[in-house]
């Protein structure tokens, strides 16, 4: 009936052509039984009156009530897109990616024309695009070029619960082009229950509550046995018993990074490798938008589908055929410490909605069952809600972002506010890598501010580029935040056959420069070779295959966003790999560390007043040397805190830093405070074996005497 209206509406202002008018009968039929039963089409008329009737409108919708799929097309059908495009972001790709193709084919077309989609570098639209799914990153940067979003007439910011750092500036930015454009609708969906945040935010404005819809899931908690495992293989096991116990229906297991779901990926295909009765498929977002589709697909008859995800499975995206949930409770988050200021990626416990979303995607399309792989307890343990990006990572590229608006951050409106501490550290970074001076922008800044990557990283980008090592600089940055290169997993012989392959790539220059050498040699293969000599090498295709793509991903922005055309052309190792490591030192020496003198001491992050452990995969381990400097561009905290991504440093070089002012701080002080140490450890192992002497052979004659 309320088509039926709609139609009316359109006809009599004759704004609907023929060819639209049946895509809305043929939409009639299907969207019928297909998205009726969703809660928000019972409350669609007072979805459409709330939006209209004000500027900035919030709902909440629990999960399966339909807000990502229905409320643009509610709001399309009400004539909302007659004057601009209906924009609906998401936080991550894939989920716009597949939302779009969904929303399309309810309203019986295909994806790209009624609806579309632009994220990262892909972008699928025409002429007839009224409604557009977009990441909120991609929003963010289109807005630099509109601030006043003359293009849409309606801004959809779904799953802003998960308030992503694009998320939380959008809606600042959003927030001071209101005044500007009086007609502009917002709104703001989220699945939380608690909408204060987003009305304080923005004042009044009204909050309708959807309740969700899900088919029954049942919850299975470990045994007692079970709970202590190491994740990665229990979640492998789990999934493995699952596959031969439960009857006919896919299965979803949550893991951390691609590397664990390569790995598990094979194990499972190894395990039943006399079967072909199941499709294995691994989802996360270094994928290609191909191979991420492969996970919507129906599976082939009499198989069961097997997918292995990161948590970007976790919402917003629903795989049909889903009917079990592997979930392993923990996810891998990069955090930023602002003490010692460093990123570190941490694998952390979820929070207790991340729980229930995952818990979730097992009964998007029929009852299901979702094992959780930790306790009861630990799960009423778990925070209720995530901390927002903002406040969690290195504020440096939001902060640069917002100057390249012509915000300044200091004054800018934030949702909330990160801590002053954590702002005037990412400020002192972009000033240290000359992005910013002055409290603005700098041309350099600006340049750097177009790359997708951290600013530290894209200043040695810019640098690399202007001591005629680009190519080189590229690989180096797209290395970082990888997965290691290096396999390393199986019985303790085949462990020990890795590390014996991973020698002749071990770079003195330490772990970048060792991942360069890996890069190299790679890049020389055939492309068809590559795998076989990856599986000879103990080496991760995969990585490769990632880090090749982030760098063709800056080579295209560098030639659209600067004009800047490059050659993908590696130099010959010896004309440059002293100056790259020289660079690495320069862009890490805030965080130069010094060694204690004495194995079990480790070393001082001299900055920070901070004691780091080499960690043993770095290539510095294997060549076993202990530089006096180095520079770390993580810790990875551990049982302890240990550095990786670690370039030994020339006293040459430090020198000249301190005599340049680019790094303060007191040689002598440090020093001084090695040798106290390496003294400290001596004594201390000196006592602990005396100690550990003396009551052996206390034990010993206690043992004699009974
Ligand atoms: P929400 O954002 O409220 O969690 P969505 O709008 O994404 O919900 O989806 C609502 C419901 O629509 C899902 O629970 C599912 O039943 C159905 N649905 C969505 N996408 C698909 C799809 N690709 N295939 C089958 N059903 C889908």
């Amino acid at each position: 009936k309320c088509m039926d209206e709609m139609l009316k509406k359109h006809k009599s202002s004759k704004k609907i052509n023929s060819a639209m008018k049946l895509v809305y009968s043929e939409f009639q039929i299907e969207c019928k039984h297909l998205t009726s039963a969703l809660p928000m089409y019972a409350r669609r008329n007072e979805i459409v009156s709330t939006v209209t009737e004000n500027q900035v409108s919030i709902i909440i919708g629990e999960t399966g009530s339909g807000k990502s799929t229905q409320v643009a097309q509610y709001l399309y059908q009400a004539g909302l897109a007659d004057s601009g495009l209906i924009v609906c972001t998401q936080p991550r790709k894939i989920a716009a990616t597949s939302l779009a193709t969904r929303v399309a084919h309810e309203l019986n077309t295909s994806v790209g024309n009624l609806v579309g989609y632009h994220v990262g570098m892909q972008m699928k639209t025409s002429h007839a695009t009224k409604i557009i799914y977009m990441t909120d990153q991609m929003l963010l940067n289109l807005c630099l070029k509109d601030e006043k979003f003359s293009k849409y007439s309606c801004i959809i910011i779904d799953e802003a619960h998960e308030r992503s750092i694009y998320t939380d500036l959008l809606l600042g930015m959003i927030k001071t082009s209101l005044t500007k454009r009086p007609e502009l609708k917002v709104v703001i969906t989220s699945a939380t229950i608690e909408p204060e945040i987003f009305v304080n935010f923005f004042g009044t404005c009204p909050v309708l509550k959807i309740a969700g819809r899900m088919f029954p899931v049942d919850v299975i908690w470990p045994h007692e046995n079970e709970g202590d495992e190491d994740y990665e293989r229990a979640a492998l096991k789990k999934t493995i018993y699952v596959h031969e116990k439960e009857q006919s229906g896919d299965i979803l297991t949550f893991l951390t990074s691609p590397l664990e779901i390569e790995k598990c990926c094979n194990s499972f295909e190894k395990a039943f490798q006399d079967t072909n009765n199941f499709i294995c498929l691994p989802l996360h977002g270094r994928l290609q938008p191909q191979e991420q589709q492969k996970v919507f697909e129906p599976s082939p008859v009499g198989k069961r589908k097997i997918v292995f995800a990161t948590n970007s499975a976790e919402t917003s995206i629903t795989i049909p055929g889903i009917k079990y949930v592997i979930d392993t409770g923990v996810a891998k988050e990069m955090l930023y410490d602002p003490k010692k200021n460093i990123n570190a990626l941490n694998v952390t416990n979820i929070t207790r909605s991340s729980a229930e979303q995952r818990k979730g995607r097992a009964g998007r399309t029929e009852s299901g069952k979702c094992y959780r792989l930790y306790t009861e307890n630990t799960y009423n343990n778990m925070e209720t809600n995530t901390k927002p990006e903002i406040l969690r990572i290195h504020l440096g590229q939001a902060l640069l972002k917002l100057y390249e608006l012509g915000v300044n951050p200091l004054q800018f409106d934030f949702v909330q506010k990160p801590s002053q501490h954590l702002i005037d550290t990412a400020m002192e970074t972009l000033e240290l890598v000359g992005a910013v001076s002055q409290n603005k922008i700098t041309e350099r800044g600006k340049w750097i501010a177009k790359l997708p990557i951290d600013p530290k990283f894209g200043a040695f980008v810019y640098e690399a580029i202007e001591e005629g090592v680009g190519i080189e600089g590229i690989v180096l940055s797209a290395c970082c935040g990888t997965s290691s290169m290096f396999y390393r997993s199986g019985s303790e012989s085949q462990k020990n056959e890795a590390d014996k392959r991973k020698v002749r790539f071990c770079h003195e220059g330490g772990d970048f420069m060792t991942m360069l050498t890996v890069f190299r040699e790679w890049h020389n293969q055939q492309e068809k070779s590559k795998s076989h000599w990856c599986s000879q090498n103990s080496i991760n295709n995969k990585v490769l295959r990632g880090i090749r793509e982030t760098v063709n991903e800056i080579l295209n922005i560098l030639k659209k966003e600067q004009g800047i055309l490059m050659q993908f052309q590696l130099k010959p190792p010896k004309d440059v790999d002293e100056k790259l490591q020289e660079m690495l030192f320069k862009i890490f020496r805030q965080n130069i560390c010094h060694y204690l003198g004495h194995d079990k001491a480790g070393y001082l992050v001299v900055q920070k007043d901070q004691i780091v452990q080499i960690f043993p995969a770095s290539s510095l381990k294997t060549l076993g040397l202990q530089p006096d400097w180095i520079v770390i561009e993580r810790v990875l905290k551990t049982s302890r805190d240990f550095a990786t991504n670690i370039t030994p440093v020339k006293d040459s070089w430090l020198q000249k830093a301190l005599a340049d002012n680019l790094l303060k701080f007191d040689l002598n002080a440090v020093q001084s405070q090695r040798v106290e140490q390496a003294v400290f450890c001596e004594v201390g192992e000196k006592l602990f074996s005396n100690f550990v002497g003396s009551r052996y052979s206390e034990l010993r004659n206690v043992e004699k005497t009974m």
